[in-house]
């Protein structure tokens, strides 16, 4: 059985940027070759930093917009070349979950008729099984069936992301993607909302592409994790292994960042030097040498392919050739 629910090749989506009306346009690689699957009922974390490429990755799955190369399969159906009839079908079975809940939820809209709104827009449900339907998923997420009748400013910021996950889930999706789904809340709701996020998904077999800059949170939820720099992934594998034993040394530098409760399990921090590049106007060779204390005169020039190293792919030549 085919337990592959997205498979990516080569993923890649450009922009050309204007520069004025007398210089030529310039070509912004937001995201360039990434390469990974997400299985039935899995959470494959998407992690690096603010314009690494995540938040592209995540339009391209939801078919907000179309990849400039490479090949995206969701639900063995070819997103790239599929008719318009199976994209309408395909985009019932992904739907996006953003990090602002309060920016995504209609403010004049009570709850009850935003949770109906999908099912209205593409199913010929009735109203009474609409509204049944909308009660029970407010029930799914904790809230109770009085919060139909109000408004999004009478929730906690809490509350206000269960009903965005609740109407994510009214056409009953297969995948969702969750951009940076908890950053906006406090730690003690985070845990709160990560825990509905993983009885939701062993109750409804979903399969979740989690979007996040914070490792700490990604420790939490993933099976497997992809660490994304200047729109390439530098390191996938399973969440077991990269946790334990990264290899690349922005993946290690990132982990370091991230608290540990334990004292004997403290590391020494490394520190990221200077800012990420422009992806307008990339570093050569590999775009993380500016800021590795292992850059040597190869990394400067040829870009590290990702090859297996261990129970993972690594895009980096120092881990290669054996010196980290
Ligand atoms: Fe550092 Fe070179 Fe590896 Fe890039 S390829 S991460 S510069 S050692």
């Amino acid at each position: 059985m085919n337990t592959t629910v997205v498979d990516a090749q080569n993923l890649a989506r450009h922009y050309e940027v204007s520069r004025g009306s007398f210089k030529k346009p310039v070509v912004l690689k937001a995201l360039d070759g990434a390469s990974f699957t997400l299985d039935i009922g899995k959470t494959l974390a998407v992690v690096g930093e603010s314009g690494c490429g995540k938040s592209t990755l995540a339009r391209l799955v939801t078919m907000i917009e179309p990849p400039t190369a490479g090949d995206l399969v969701i639900d063995g159906i070819d997103v790239v070349r599929a008719g318009a009839d199976e994209r309408r079908k395909l985009r019932a079975k992904v739907q996006i979950v953003f990090q602002n809940p309060y920016g995504s939820l209609n403010p004049r809209q009570k709850i009850g008729s935003t949770l109906e709104e999908p099912l209205k827009i593409n199913t010929d449900m009735a109203a009474p099984a609409r509204r049944a339907a909308a009660a029970a998923m407010l029930d799914q997420v904790g809230l109770r069936p009085e919060h139909y009748q109000r408004y999004p400013h009478m929730f906690s910021g809490g509350q206000r992301q269960r009903i965005a996950i609740a109407r994510a889930l009214m056409l009953n999706p297969s995948i969702l993607v969750l951009d940076e789904p908890v950053s906006a809340l406090d730690v003690s709701i985070q845990a709160q909302v990560l825990n509905i996020l993983a009885d939701l998904q062993d109750k409804m077999h979903l399969s979740y592409l989690f979007i996040s800059h914070d490792l700490a949170v990604v420790k939490h939820v993933a099976d497997d994790i992809m660490v994304m720099y200047l729109g390439r992934p530098v390191e996938t594998g399973s969440a077991a292994a990269i946790l334990e034993t990264p290899k690349h040394p922005y993946t290690k530098a990132l982990l370091s960042a991230t608290p540990i409760a334990d004292p004997a399990h403290r590391k020494e921090r490394i520190r990221l030097e200077g800012e990420l590049p422009s992806p307008i106007d990339p570093p050569s060779g590999c775009p993380f040498h500016p800021r590795c204390r292992y850059a040597e005169t190869r990394c400067r020039i040829e870009v590290p392919a990702e090859r297996a190293s261990g129970e993972q792919n690594v895009a980096c030549h120092g881990v290669e050739e054996g010196r980290i």
